[in-house]
């Protein structure tokens, strides 16, 4: 596998809030990660330190195999941060055109990347007659000018309406399909779902969770169980290998599995040891549920 970056014990403080804190991960080519997390989980900030515009505290990050300056990494790097920003007056083929320019790459490029976002036909309208959608597409084509190894988005569909938002979660996953490593930060579970195939979790600048999204997804449920001897029961399972964490509310035991169970296996566990149950179910947590776990203040 091929390194794009590596973020080595990263950390960030503004005076006596700590932004970001002791952050590892790395980025591997052609994947797309998503930085996931509550709005002031140090996502931007995290951002603003690789590209090189927010200073670190303490801590490192390298670009590609470490041999390259910041400085050189960051001219294969494309980048969104901010809300796009380009000339009103003048055309998104007038303002590409500047980008070449001062990108220092061939004009040729801009048709295929106003194609890739789907703004070639309006190609010779002016910025300022654009929506909040076209806008943001105008900057992605813009990054891409210069056939970035990796593309950095900030939030890319906020503020869009419905149809704005797939617009853009297609393009990346085309722009993904075409072998760019894609990193973006976001606040939305649901769009690092759809989008992301890796994930690095953060909750007030920390490391909650970083690996495949599957990964995150893949938890082993958990049994819902009701039995006239509640005590045993709970004891039981609180000494049983294959059980986690075990809640009791409102006369129902709620069993989280830390490996594979089915429903039979365990009544028949239960039964052989004098526990007949009244209640059996087996859920499986959904990746909006642990997310809230994951992230939720405690
Ligand atoms: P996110 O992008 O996940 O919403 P940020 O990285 O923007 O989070 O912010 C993380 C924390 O750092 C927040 O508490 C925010 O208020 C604080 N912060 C960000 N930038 C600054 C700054 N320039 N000065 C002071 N505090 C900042
Ligand atoms: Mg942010």
């Amino acid at each position: 596998m091929e390194t794009i970056l590596t973020v080595n014990h990263l950390t960030k403080k503004f005076g006596l809030l700590t932004a970001v804190s002791d952050l590892s991960f790395t980025i591997e080519k052609g994947n797309v990660y998503g930085i996931l997390g509550p709005n002031g989980s140090g996502k931007s900030t995290t951002l603003g330190i690789i590209l090189n515009v927010v200073n670190r505290t303490s801590g490192d990050f390298s670009w590609f195999d470490g041999s390259t300056s910041t400085h050189e990494a960051l001219k294969k790097v494309g980048a969104i941060i901010e809300r796009p920003n380009f000339y009103p007056y003048m055309t998104a083929i007038q303002n590409l055109k500047l980008v070449c320019k001062i990108k220092e790459v061939p004009s040729a490029k801009i048709e295929e990347k106003l194609k890739l976002v789907g703004l070639w036909d309006r190609k010779d309208s002016k910025f300022k007659t654009y929506s909040l959608g076209m806008k943001q597409r105008l900057a992605i084509a813009s990054a891409l000018l210069n056939d970035p190894e990796i593309l950095i988005l900030d939030e890319p569909t906020n503020g869009l309406d419905p149809q704005g938002i797939h617009q853009i979660r297609e393009i990346i996953k085309t722009i993904a399909g075409q072998g760019t490593t894609i990193l973006l930060a976001s606040h939305l579970l649901d769009e690092v779902e759809k989008v992301c195939s890796h994930v690095v979790i953060l909750r007030k600048g920390e490391k909650l969770y970083s690996g495949p999204v599957d990964g995150m997804m893949a938890s082993h449920g958990f049994f819902e169980l009701r039995s006239a001897d509640m005590e045993k029961m709970k004891e039981l399972l609180e000494t049983h290998a294959s059980f986690g964490k075990i809640n009791s509310f409102n006369g129902t035991l709620t069993a989280y599995l830390k490996e594979e169970m089915d429903a039979e296996s365990l009544n028949k566990m239960l039964y052989d040891k004098g526990i007949i149950l009244s209640h059996l179910v087996k859920r499986k947590e959904s990746l909006e549920e642990q997310f809230l776990s994951l992230t939720k203040n405690n």
